[in-house]
């Protein structure tokens, strides 16, 4: 079944995994996609860096794991170092293995790589799948705004550009606070975005995780949610069930709220999905 229609019964679960940086991790996460199968979601979706970096070239052959699986694969397609005729070669290959389910992007703009040109913005890229046959498209939003845009009304707009031309359904970059994605939520279905909402929920379990929340991920970072990793940073058991117990918290929260669904940032980990999978299974319908 298409995801798209899926939100009409339920709320959506699903896990994100991305491609190991070395080659000889490829049996390390077809491993993790079994074990992370077995949790049934509702979709597994395949990070591609926008550069090509990051071993993008395995992308393809996890999302046809997945599939092969029994589970659906939705294939990020980042567009903004991409020229039309290297996004045809990609989709042309995924259809082929009969993956239908692309996340649209524009990609980090890394100032290293001159932008192809092509595409400006993951709208254009949605405008262009939408010529190309019968994909069901997801988009990227950002409750608290995207760094580049002025102000989150600003971003909320843009977004509606994006939302109309065919996103089916929208995941959120990962945040700390609900009150963010629930403000975010009203703006935006006020503007009329009413394709369904995932909250994207990242468990922070590990020390290096919490350096690059600190640095890079732009999220507001509650008081509650420093206290916590302050306290168990230096104590690897205490912290990882402390994160996991965050997420969960977040989720059963984001249920109460009428979530249309919840997008796991895996981060490869198949133990921390199976633990929040199976603590909210009987809330979120996993
Ligand atoms: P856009 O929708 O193009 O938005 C980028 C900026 O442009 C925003 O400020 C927006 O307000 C503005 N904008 C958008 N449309 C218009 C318009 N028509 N006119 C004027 N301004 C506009 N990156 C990867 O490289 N690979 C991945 O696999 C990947 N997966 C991701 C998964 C999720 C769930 C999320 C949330 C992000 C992911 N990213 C990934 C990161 C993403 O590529 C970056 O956040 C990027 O900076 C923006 O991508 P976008 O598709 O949201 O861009």
């Amino acid at each position: 079944m298409r995801v798209k229609d899926l939100f009409k019964q339920k709320k959506v679960f699903s896990f994100e995994v991305f491609p190991p940086k070395n080659t000889s991790s490829v049996d390390v996460i077809y491993n993790t996609l079994d074990q992370l199968g077995d949790l049934r979601p509702d979709f597994i979706s395949v990070t591609y860096s926008a550069g090509g970096s990051g071993n993008s070239g395995l992308a393809l052959d996890i999302a046809s794991k997945v599939k092969s699986m029994g589970v659906v694969p939705v294939l990020h397609l980042p567009c903004i170092n991409y020229t039309k005729s290297q996004i045809d070669e990609t989709i042309a290959n995924a259809r082929a293995r009969g993956i239908d389910h692309i996340l649209a992007l524009r990609g980090d703009i890394n100032p290293d790589i001159p932008p192809a040109e092509d595409f400006t913005h993951a709208s254009e890229l949605i405008e262009y799948l939408r010529t190309k046959g019968d994909f069901d498209i997801a988009a990227a939003c950002y409750p608290e705004g995207h760094p580049d845009s002025d102000s989150l009304d600003e971003d909320i707009d843009n977004l509606k550009i994006k939302v109309d031309a065919g996103a089916d359904h929208l995941i959120t970059q990962l945040f700390f606070d609900n009150e963010f994605f629930y403000e975010f939520r009203e703006k935006a279905r006020a503007k009329g975005i009413n394709v369904p909402i995932e909250a994207g929920i990242m468990p922070v379990v590990n020390k290096k995780q919490i350096e690059r929340m600190v640095t890079t991920c732009g999220a507001s970072l509650p008081h509650k949610f420093v206290k916590i990793m302050q306290k168990y940073e230096n104590n690897p058991e205490a912290l990882r069930d402390a994160g996991i117990a965050y997420a969960i918290n977040q989720i059963v929260d984001l249920a109460a709220g009428d979530v249309d669904g919840v997008h796991l940032y895996t981060m490869n980990n198949a133990y921390v999905a199976r633990k929040i999978s199976e603590a909210v299974s009987g809330i979120i319908e996993v």
